[in-house]
């Protein structure tokens, strides 16, 4: 029925947030891939080229704001969406998140519905570009 699932990067450098949110998205079916650090993910969205990056801000080597900006700079990899996770609710952080290049954010601790629901509208939002051609109709 379905095609290949959607992938999505999850940079974040906290295990137990990792793990949760792998879990909530793998119960959605999307394939998964992790990035314990900045570094780590710049190289792995360039590598893989994510359908979606679920982005921490807070994280080791280079912090998430930096990591968005090298991302957005780079043509290859510009389109694709990032999402922040806001570990605070801080509104500064959501406002640098924003400027550095992310397209929207997630609250920590996550909420499962909300997750559930920006994630599918940035892969709807993705889809339109023709990266694959499969007009099975
Ligand atoms: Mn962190």
């Amino acid at each position: 029925m379905t095609d290949s699932p959607a992938h999505i990067l999850i940079v974040e450098d906290n295990q137990d947030n990792r793990t949760l949110l792998k879990d909530m998205l793998s119960m959605m079916e999307y394939k998964i891939t992790e990035a314990v650090d900045g570094v780590e993910g710049v190289e792995k969205a360039i590598r893989d080229k994510p359908s979606l990056i679920l982005m921490d801000l807070s994280l080791p080597q280079k912090d998430g704001w930096t990591a968005t900006r090298e991302l957005k700079a780079n043509k290859e990899v510009a389109h694709i969406p990032i999402i922040a996770l806001t570990a605070h609710a801080m509104l500064g952080d959501r406002e640098r998140a924003l400027k550095a290049g992310c397209d929207d954010y997630l609250s920590k601790p996550i909420n499962l519905a909300e997750l559930a629901q920006k994630v599918k509208t940035y892969l709807d939002k993705s889809q339109i570009e023709p990266d694959k051609s499969n007009n099975v109709e």
